[in-house]
């Protein structure tokens, strides 16, 4: 209880210390230990987060079941208010916010501020999604009335990932809060300011105390007491496959529900008769977005081989006019960072050719932060490891193609299927490829997916579907309720 919201949106002083949130209070760690996390652009140390266990868990979802039946009782409309309240609240303290997220990713001002208006945007959108919620009744005849009704689970457990932290937890706090169930959040160890921050905000929005709780920590620690935890009756991940497939297992054996976002290697499948200079710029801004730590980032260029040339000459052409902390930001954490260089030495070993970048910064200010060039490859095959691992950095692969049935067998050769982009001057063969294509969303010749589109995997990049105005539905179980007349 030693925080107040005095602080809300206020600008961190050196190591600035987080509490847990729990029960709209800020709670020291029951184990009293802190961990630093650190600024990617100088691996300075940014604040010092609470580093929590299965007793802060505990505290917290004490605090989410005693708020849970108050809260499902709440009308629509009424939730509706708060969730646009938590909405504007956002947008009145971007600057805090964006300062925290900043401090830990070391995004581009603009893609920080972009993300927190996501993140609020999220709020507003299931605020109205919420008045639009409705069960069925169902005829049977004359002698009944049956109809369905949504109920929340309860408690809910939202595990977040450190690429797009805030944003990606509002993602499923937004909807499950709609829905009338309360909500622990466990964000990245990496990345926990801003979450922790947007809960005070929430709260003093108005959100009620208990409703949504923050627990930090890592995740064999924090993580995994959250979804063993009997209070927790669904869980939201996103973050990468075997951390999912630990949590499924452990979501197998509790007999609950999960939502599974998890990684990508995405294709960017380029026609010979495609908008070339348009499919370039797709392509550079796949790359340097978040440098390339996006889960559904196209980072597999599948080019017709007539157009290949044509098209990296362009690819690089951009790539290598772009500045470290300027135009692109840096990689988030250090293993990552390492994980990235460690593609690098792969791609050498196995053939591949970098037209442009293949290396971190050794020189100049962009040295002391964990920045790495934009990347393209050429000459890679489909077997090499930069052609089938989510290297997650700014690094694309061009795989050569010849002909439409193998640019889609290209295209599905890969364990994921979280997205996909498409590029032609032939629209009918743009949605032929689309519908063919294993991925939960493609955009053709650049279309746009925003809170209102479904979000998911195919194969290995997960189960069941955020965004959009089903999601909601994610956070229900369906009741029937019969009356005989
Ligand atoms: P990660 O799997 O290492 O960690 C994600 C979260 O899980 C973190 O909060 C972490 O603390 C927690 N965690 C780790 N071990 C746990 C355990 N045993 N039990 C419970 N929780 C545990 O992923 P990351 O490195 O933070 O994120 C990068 C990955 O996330 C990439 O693979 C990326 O593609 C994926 N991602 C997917 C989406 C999507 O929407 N599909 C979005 C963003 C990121």
């Amino acid at each position: 209880t030693n925080e107040t919201l005095d602080a809300v949106g206020g600008a961190s002083r050196g190591a600035e210390r987080f509490d847990h949130w729990i029960d709209g209070w800020g709670a020291a760690p029951v184990g009293g230990a802190y961990r630093p996390t650190t600024s990617p652009v100088d691996r300075s140390v940014s604040f010092e987060i609470a580093d929590g266990d299965g007793r802060d868990v505990d505290a917290a979802a004490v605090a989410a079941s005693s708020a849970r039946h108050a809260w499902a009782a709440t009308s629509t409309a009424e939730r509706s208010d708060l969730l646009r309240a938590v909405g504007t609240a956002v947008r009145e303290n971007l600057d805090g916010l964006v300062e925290a997220e900043i401090a830990e990713t070391g995004k581009l001002v603009a893609h920080a501020r972009a993300e927190m208006l996501s993140c609020a945007d999220y709020f507003e959108y299931y605020a109205a999604v919420v008045r639009t919620m409705h069960g069925e009744t169902i005829d049977q005849g004359p002698g009944q009335h049956t109809y369905t009704r949504h109920e929340p689970f309860g408690v809910v457990g939202i595990i977040a990932p450190w690429n797009g932290p805030l944003n990606q937890a509002s993602r499923g706090i937004a909807p499950a809060l709609a829905a009338g169930n309360t909500v622990i959040v466990k964000p990245s160890e990496f990345t926990s300011a801003a979450t922790l921050r947007f809960a005070r905000l929430a709260s003093a929005a108005g959100l009620p105390h208990g409703v949504l709780n923050v627990v930090t920590g890592t995740g064999p620690a924090a993580g995994a007491a959250l979804v063993r935890h009997d209070a927790v009756r669904k869980v939201t991940f996103t973050g990468s496959v075997p951390t999912g497939q630990v949590i499924a297992g452990i979501a197998a054996e509790r007999v609950i529900p999960l939502t599974l976002e998890l990684g990508g290697k995405s294709p960017l499948v380029v026609f010979g008769d495609a908008d070339l200079d348009r499919a370039a710029l797709a392509a550079a801004t796949t790359t340097l977005m978040n440098s390339g730590q996006v889960c559904s980032a196209t980072t597999r260029l599948i080019v017709e081989r007539s157009a290949q040339d044509a098209l990296l000459g362009r690819v690089s052409a951009i790539l290598e006019q772009k500045q470290p902390g300027v135009d692109f930001g840096p990689i988030i954490t250090e293993p990552q960072f390492e994980k990235v260089l460690g593609f690098f030495e792969s791609a050498a070993e196995a053939g591949a050719t970098a037209l442009t970048g293949g290396a971190c910064y050794r020189q100049g200010a962009a040295a002391s932060g964990r920045y790495i060039a934009p990347t393209v490859y050429k000459d890679v095959t489909p077997d090499m490891r930069i052609a089938r691992e989510e290297i997650f950095g700014p690094v694309l692969v061009s795989l050569p193609f010849d002909g439409f049935d193998e640019a889609i067998t290209l295209a599905n050769d890969t364990e994921y299927g979280l997205a996909a982009a498409v590029w032609t001057g032939d629209v009918a063969r743009g949605l032929r490829a689309a519908h063919l294509i294993e991925a939960g969303q493609v955009a053709v010749n650049g279309g746009v997916m925003t809170q209102e589109t479904p979000f998911g995997g195919y194969k290995r990049s997960g189960y069941g579907r955020e965004k959009g105005a089903a999601a909601v539905y994610e956070y229900t179980q369906v009741k029937t309720v019969s009356l005989g007349l």
